[in-house]
């Protein structure tokens, strides 16, 4: 593991040295949810880092796959913008890693204009059905019915949002026609592409059910009537007809007839009927709002507001200020304690209080409130305390939700010529979605991100089910401002719940301990959601494992393995740093190596 004093120091996270700390938090988060979400231009007369203007900076993609990078660079050489390249990463991705995202599924999106410093939050969140009912993961018992069961019915199909999310973002800050944007991906569905390692391990089946799905079976049965494997070629001639279609009819292709009906249709066959009609679809949109923002060491952390869950991120790292984990490093158990700890706290809170906030009040402010945040803080002690129960922010009272997720689910970071940059996280909720297919793609199962219970001891789950609501999700996209507003990182990742804990985790690394952004996301993975320590424990040094045990924190493997961080750091000299997450199959490449 790279100790903080090998890691080469990055001059522009230095710059949080400078003023008192405390002072800023302060004013951050007096700007949350108002000024935070458009900051001030910098300064350009040598006061202050200046924005890199048009043609400066170096054009980039980190996704998580290589062929998903190509084609957002094939956008880029032709003078497409962050948004543009956007879309043709999704459409690649659910191609070649429809285990985790797809145009069948949903997405937040944070978009930040490099002429006007503009920040805008992209919510593609999926939709319940106008007849979803609170009790439809209940069974006739009353009791919730299994993961297993629930993933693979017709009823966790939501109205996807992604490519009408993306087409938002596009018509806003795209350049290209909208029709020029899925040449790669089409090319690659219909001549064929080689089958990336993760797909084939995933579509060999497995623990999960959507294995057994007839529709999962087909699509990757080949010619011979085998189970594709990694390396063979394989053609996905569905999917590329049904691109054709959208780049001809645009980002609601989806929603309209015939693949509308033809979702509905899917969606309402056993088991676990659902209850899509074309009027669901005809009532989506996909919502554009301020990213709401915090501190963090004299940082602005900037996220999309809920359903996401970046407020609970915001929150974890707001309880780090009141530690001293900036003065430690990776190599000291009392700093991945203070983590841990502040993980706990963090999720108790989220599980009870993030959801839909057009359905239920949502107390973001309260959450992120300075008095409370200091008065959790005081919770996190000298060893693992016994589990924090969520506390009581300023709001309404709801009961927790509180589920362990995982794996449907991508990242990536598109940065164009003119510093224009995209962080996106993508998902069909878990491996292929409910593994229903319509024209060569998923269905998601993301309604499962509901609490299956719509109250616990007559209390109300905040996330319940609710006709045509969002159920909470854990992605957090991220985008990272020095004092000065200027953008020195972005970044995010899949994995379920353990989506904010991997985020915090590098956002630590790279500003408390003054990683590179690759070192800060190879470090190990420490997920601690309720009474578990999950993590990647061989990945600790054994003195550092052994301190933890000491600290009562025992970290155990099995979980917490699956991030898949994407992103790019900006130094202040104007170099542009993009990392991938080892623990995937992704790339961080720029235009400069494509061409070169
Ligand atoms: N559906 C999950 C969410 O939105 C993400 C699942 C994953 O990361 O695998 O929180």
């Amino acid at each position: 593991m790279p100790s903080c004093k090998d890691s080469a120091r990055q001059a522009h996270l230095t710059v949080h040295r400078i003023r008192p700390r405390r002072v800023l938090m302060s004013i951050f988060l007096l700007g949350i949810l108002t000024a935070c979400a458009t900051p001030e231009p910098a300064s350009v007369d040598g006061s202050g880092a200046p924005r890199p203007s048009a043609g400066e900076v170096t054009a980039g993609v980190a996704a998580a796959h290589p062929l998903a990078v190509e084609a957002g660079l094939d956008v880029l050489a032709r003078g497409g913008t962050a948004a543009d390249a956007a879309v043709a990463v999704q459409a690649m991705l659910g191609l070649v890693e429809p285990q985790s995202s797809g145009i069948g599924g949903g997405a937040f999106l944070l978009h930040y204009a490099a002429d006007s410093g503009e920040i805008t939050a992209f919510s593609g969140r999926e939709t319940a059905p106008a007849g979803a009912e609170p009790d439809m993961f209940l069974d006739a018992e009353g009791e919730p019915l299994s993961w297993f069961e629930a993933i693979v019915g017709g009823r966790a199909v939501g109205v996807t949002g992604v490519m009408p999310m993306l087409g938002a973002a596009q018509q806003r800050f795209g350049a290209l026609p909208w029709s020029a944007l899925f040449d790669a991906s089409i090319g690659a569905a219909e001549d064929g592409f080689e089958v990336p390692q993760r797909l084939a391990r995933f579509a060999a089946g497995g623990r999960w059910p959507q294995a057994e799905v007839p529709d999962v079976i087909e699509l990757f049965t080949n010619a011979e009537g085998e189970t594709i494997s990694a390396g063979e070629i394989w053609r996905n001639p569905a999917y590329g007809q049904t691109l054709r279609r959208m780049a001809e009819r645009g980002p609601r292709t989806l929603l309209e007839p015939p693949i509308s009906t033809r979702i509905i249709e899917r969606a309402s066959q056993p088991p676990l009927p659902g209850t899509l009609v074309q009027a669901d679809f005809d009532a989506y949109a996909p919502v554009m709002s301020e990213a709401i923002c915090g501190g963090f060491l004299d940082h602005r952390v900037c996220v999309p507001p809920p359903p996401s869950s970046g407020v609970a991120l915001l929150q974890m790292l707001a309880l780090l200020e009141h530690t001293d984990i900036d003065q430690r490093g990776p190599d000291d158990p009392v700093a991945w304690l203070q983590f841990a700890e502040a993980s706990r706290l963090m999720y108790a809170d989220r599980n009870q209080y993030v959801a839909d906030p057009a359905f239920v009040d949502v107390p973001v402010a309260g959450l992120l409130d300075p008095a409370y945040v200091a008065e959790r803080a005081e919770l996190i002690g000298d060893r693992a305390g016994s589990l924090p129960e969520a506390g009581s922010p300023p709001g309404l009272a709801w009961a927790p939700d509180d589920r362990f997720r995982h794996t449907g689910t991508s990242h990536f970071v598109v940065v164009d010529a003119a510093g224009n940059v995209v962080t996106m996280t993508t998902s069909v909720e878990s491996i292929f979605g409910t593994g229903r297919t319509v024209g060569g793609f998923f269905l998601n199962n993301q309604l499962t991100d509901f609490s299956f219970v719509p109250e616990v001891d007559g209390v109300p789950v905040a996330n319940a089910v609710e006709p045509g609501k969002r159920p909470r999700s854990s992605m957090s996209p991220v985008l990272v401002f020095d004092v000065d507003d200027r953008l020195v990182a972005a970044l995010g990742s899949p994995g379920g719940s353990a989506i904010l804990a991997y985020n915090a985790k590098t956002i630590v690394g790279l500003l408390a301990w003054e990683l590179s952004l690759q070192d800060a996301i190879d470090l190990p993975n420490l997920v601690t959601l309720g009474e578990n320590f999950f993590g990647e424990a061989s990945k600790f040094p054994e003195d550092v494992r052994t301190g933890l045990v000491e600290l009562g924190i025992d970290v155990q493997p099995g979980r917490g393995e699956e991030s898949g961080l994407h992103g790019v750091v900006f130094h202040a000299d104007g170099r542009v740093e993009g990392a991938a997450d080892p623990r995937r199959e992704g790339i961080w490449r720029t235009l400069v190596d494509q061409e070169g």
